[in-house]
């Protein structure tokens, strides 16, 4: 298939700019575990103790650090289901707000209202990991996390005015006609943003060996959805031997690329690449993926958590031994990320 980008279609897209998103990865722990295109359903048997599999609050933090100073916005907080207490979720969530001051987004399996209020002043809201819109492959391939749920939780975010994203990942079984039941889906649940992946084959799964997608199929998606909803946001997702398909993939109305690991491959051949990319496709890059900036880590200690809304007010011990403690570990870490970016 021919890739024509209109012009119509790159007025539409109507974006001078593009960035990188980075997911924060909490866990490697999910109580489904069994949808079977993910790495995580390769582990479960492995965690004895959910606790063991979750990063460290001090890494985490970092990485929120570093997302702001480079300029990378985070895409979502992700997480398998029931990774974390709602009370451990919520310090988290807290602090990342503090760090980033901006609302996140979650992407941590499907939230009940109650915990939605919880998050709320800090969110601007959820994400749904649909993956795929075909019922029939929906089923088979993530027979634990029906579609119905997510839908549920976000009937929840409308009453409670949050925003509503979903992930859809191509190449794990459904067809190029399956697109309308994309659009539908959007429409029906007033989705405001979107993220496509495209497959990539975990060893032990059933896709280990399957071919991945060409990149004319994924344009053709991102195409089609960016012409019906000229305002939702898309996020695209690309392999590092995939990423020459990144500027048409933006030609054809994405707004932003995630799923690049910014940290160990900073200013590596692969970040020059997609910045590339973004120039072939007529974007400014915002943010930056190979240009290393002055850290300074001291910055750590002037954090607290401030007012996120009106009534909402939390604010962390300055002095309190786990704060400082803390405070001390995230520094470890970000000389430990640092380091790691200037090789
Ligand atoms: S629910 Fe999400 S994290 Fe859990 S197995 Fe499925 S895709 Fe993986």
């Amino acid at each position: 298939m021919e890739i024509k980008n209109t012009s119509k279609l790159k007025k539409m897209a109507n974006k001078k700019t593009t960035w990188f998103e980075r997911a924060i990865f909490l866990s490697w722990y999910c109580a489904k575990g069994d949808c079977k295109f993910c790495y995580m359903s390769t582990q479960k048997n492995l965690i004895k103790d959910p606790k063991n599999a979750r990063r460290s609050f001090e890494s985490i933090l970092a990485e929120a650090f570093l997302c702001k100073k480079f300029g990378w916005k985070i895409e979502f907080l992700s997480g398998g289901y029931e990774s974390f207490s709602k009370k451990d979720m919520l310090f988290l969530i807290k602090h990342i707000y503090n760090i980033c001051k901006e609302r996140l987004w979650l992407n941590m399996g499907v939230l009940n209202k109650e915990e939605l209020k919880l998050f709320k002043p800090y969110i601007q809201g959820v994400c749904g990991a649909v993956e795929c819109v075909n019922p029939k492959v929906h089923k088979e391939i993530c027979p634990s996390k029906p579609i119905k749920e997510i839908e549920k939780m976000f009937k929840a975010c409308d009453e409670l005015k949050l925003k509503k994203a979903i992930t859809i990942i191509l190449g794990i079984g459904e067809k190029e006609k399956d697109i309308p039941l994309l659009k539908k889906f959007i429409k029906k649940n007033k989705v405001d943003k979107i993220t496509f992946y495209r497959l990539k084959p975990q060893k032990n799964t059933i896709f280990e060996n399957k071919k991945t997608i060409t990149k004319e199929y994924y344009v053709k998606w991102v195409k089609e959805i960016r012409k019906e909803f000229p305002k939702i946001k898309i996020t695209i997702g690309s392999w590092l031997n995939n990423l020459d398909e990144i500027h048409l993939l933006l030609n054809a109305g994405a707004d932003a690329v995630t799923k690049f690991p910014s940290i160990k491959l900073f200013n590596s051949k692969y970040a020059k690449k997609i910045e590339k990319e973004a120039k072939k496709a007529g974007r400014k890059f915002k943010g930056t993926l190979t240009e290393m900036k002055k850290i300074n880590i001291d910055e750590i200690d002037e954090f607290k958590i401030k007012r996120a809304r009106k009534n909402e007010t939390f604010f962390v011990p300055q002095k309190s031994s786990i704060s400082m403690k803390l405070k001390k570990k995230i520094k470890i870490k970000l000389r430990e990320y640092i380091k790691k970016m200037e090789k």
